[in-house]
């Protein structure tokens, strides 16, 4: 029934994660980055890449809006799926903070659809695209704990670096 959704804080890389979702800071074009990206595409293999190409001809312009999510293969990975969402770039002129929201929440109920247990999130925008450590922190909380409890029992966030970890702990 609706028990408290489990949140955990991890340090380390998430693609060693052992979890059945493993969500991935995409970009738009869902043809693998930098950071994170690159990381699950280099250890889950090209099988990944292949069913992005797939996910990204069903999608208008071929481009995933900001904010919505993906499922694929994990390939290689431990995990079932990886879940694909392109995050906000930080803008200092424009709160985009219901885009990162939704990143999370977008997720999270594709994960609950899918009937997976566990989850695992980057920090979403938190790299390359800038968006301040402590605002993504408490964004990243607050979103996964206002959607409705479904098959996911555990959400864990994995953090890459001490300083991103013990942000997350103090948010938490
Ligand atoms: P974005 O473009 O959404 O900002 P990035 O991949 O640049 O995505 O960064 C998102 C966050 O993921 C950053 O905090 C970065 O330090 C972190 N990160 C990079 N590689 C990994 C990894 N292998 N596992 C977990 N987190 C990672």
């Amino acid at each position: 029934m609706s028990t408290a959704l489990g949140l955990k804080l991890r340090l380390g890389d998430i693609t060693e994660e052992m979890a059945d979702v493993i969500v991935n800071a995409a970009n738009p074009g869902l043809l693998g980055g930098g950071g994170v990206d690159g990381a699950i595409h280099r250890a889950g293999g090209p099988e990944i890449l292949a069913e992005c190409r797939q996910r990204k001809k069903e999608l208008p312009g071929g481009q995933l809006p900001r904010g919505q999510a993906v499922a694929t293969t994990a390939g290689r990975l431990w995990a079932r799926w990886v879940i694909h969402t392109a995050g906000p770039i930080w803008s200092a002129a424009e709160d985009r903070s219901a885009v990162l929201a939704s990143c999370y929440t977008e997720s999270l109920r594709l994960a609950n659809d899918l009937g997976a247990t566990s989850i695992a999130f980057p920090a979403i925008s938190a790299g390359v695209y800038g968006w301040p450590l402590e605002d993504a922190a408490r964004i990243a909380i607050s979103s996964v704990r206002s959607v409705p409890r479904g098959s996911v029992a555990e959400v864990r966030f994995v953090l890459f670096g001490s300083a991103a970890y013990e942000t997350f702990r103090s948010a938490l």
